[in-house]
């Protein structure tokens, strides 16, 4: 099942609608509160829960992610820095697990038409964008073909 809004607690501030990657989170114009228009293109990627300052969005998970039907409740805390994750089990069981947020400022990463773009031996490259310096390396790892041979020695 992919994300529904409690529309008591949206306040319609777009968040989710700017941060979706499937652009499936819409403002409704009459009741200025967000929903999910194509609940079948949901990546269930959570993006959209975890950006909600209102904490109004839900996803009832697939079974892959949420076994036997438990539920997954996700708290943002910006003031503490920290996201909390509740999975809660059918039986009653419940785990917790706090991390810590990325402290980089709302709206303030270059979108990907701020960078140069690659060069043509770039495009042939194997490296992904900005590697290796976005990775703080000089090189990425390699193996030599003699670490391919079977078997210990
Ligand atoms: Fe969009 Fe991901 Fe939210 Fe689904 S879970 S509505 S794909 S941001
Ligand atoms: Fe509503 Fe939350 Fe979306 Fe803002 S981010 S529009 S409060 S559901």
């Amino acid at each position: 099942m992919p994300t529904f809004v409690y529309m008591t607690r949206c306040d319609g501030c777009g968040h989710c609608v700017d941060i979706c990657p499937s652009d499936i989170m819409h403002i409704d114009p009459t009741y200025r509160r967000a929903y999910n228009i194509e609940p079948n293109f949901c990546w269930e990627c959570y993006a959209c829960v975890k950006a909600c300052p209102q904490n109004a969005i839900d996803v009832r998970g697939y079974s892959d992610f949420a076994p036997l039907g438990h539920s997954v409740r996700v708290l943002r805390e910006e003031d503490k820095g920290t996201i909390s994750w509740k999975i809660k089990f059918r039986d009653g069981r419940e785990k917790n697990f706090v991390s810590p947020i990325r402290t980089t400022q709302w709206g303030t990463i270059k979108s990907p038409s701020e960078y140069d773009p690659p060069s043509a031996d770039a495009l042939q490259s194997q490296e992904l964008a900005h590697e290796p310096e976005a990775l703080h390396i000089a090189a990425l790892p390699t193996l030599s073909p003699k670490q391919f041979t079977k078997g210990l020695k």
